[in-house]
């Protein structure tokens, strides 16, 4: 375990490798699991902000689960589930690009310069799965693993490449650049351990 300001992070996310192969998997992440993305409530006001925007680029069938989406009532009541899903389990704001792979469609509309906001955080930062206890004023961070992404382990083992230095874009957006560095040295001295 190590332990950067309020964050504890499994030492998975220093030593296992990882880089997404989205040649392999197709972004299967966006239409496989239970549940939708887990959405921070001050990013449900981003949402709400771009909705509209983020719509356009969105399937009709996308367009009316969300214009049926209670996310607001939710939200109110404290009920927040995540993003909302179709009945076959993929997430609202999927959208395929032009040789079938799966993306996110908030993402979408931030390539294309239409928004600010590029994703939730939690999608952003996969495989790291963030759990917070703002009682006791701390997060922890774990490494997920998901037989999808089977062939991201693999190139990333190929490439040499750890979960941290992977998600390094993700990491700066949740916690910024100082985080990341101090993260950076504490995994080389934590992996010099090893060796
Ligand atoms: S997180 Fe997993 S399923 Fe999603 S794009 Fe990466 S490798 Fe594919």
């Amino acid at each position: 375990m190590i332990a950067i300001e309020d964050v504890l992070i499994a030492d998975d996310i220093v030593e296992k490798k990882f880089v997404c192969n989205l040649n392999a998997c197709k972004g299967a992440c966006c239409w496989e699991g239970d549940y939708g993305a887990p959405v921070m409530p001050e990013e449900v006001k981003i949402l709400d902000q771009y909705i509209d925007i983020i719509k356009e680029g969105l399937s009709e069938e996308s367009k009316k689960v969300i214009d049926n989406w209670d996310w607001k009532d939710k939200f109110a009541k404290e009920q927040w589930d995540g993003a909302a899903l179709h009945p076959d389990g993929s997430c609202v704001f999927l959208v395929k690009n032009e040789i079938g792979i799966s993306m996110c469609g908030i993402e979408k509309a931030y390539n294309e310069g239409k928004i600010d906001y590029k994703k939730p955080l939690s999608c952003h930062l996969y495989p790291i799965r963030v759990n917070r206890n703002p009682e006791l004023g701390f997060e922890a961070w774990n490494y997920d693993t998901w037989d999808i992404c089977s062939a991201a382990c693999s190139l990333g083992e190929e490439l040499k490449v750890p979960v941290y230095k992977f998600l390094k874009e993700a990491i700066i957006r949740a916690k910024g650049e100082e985080f990341y560095e101090q993260l950076a040295a504490a995994a080389e001295h934590h992996l010099s351990k090893d060796q």
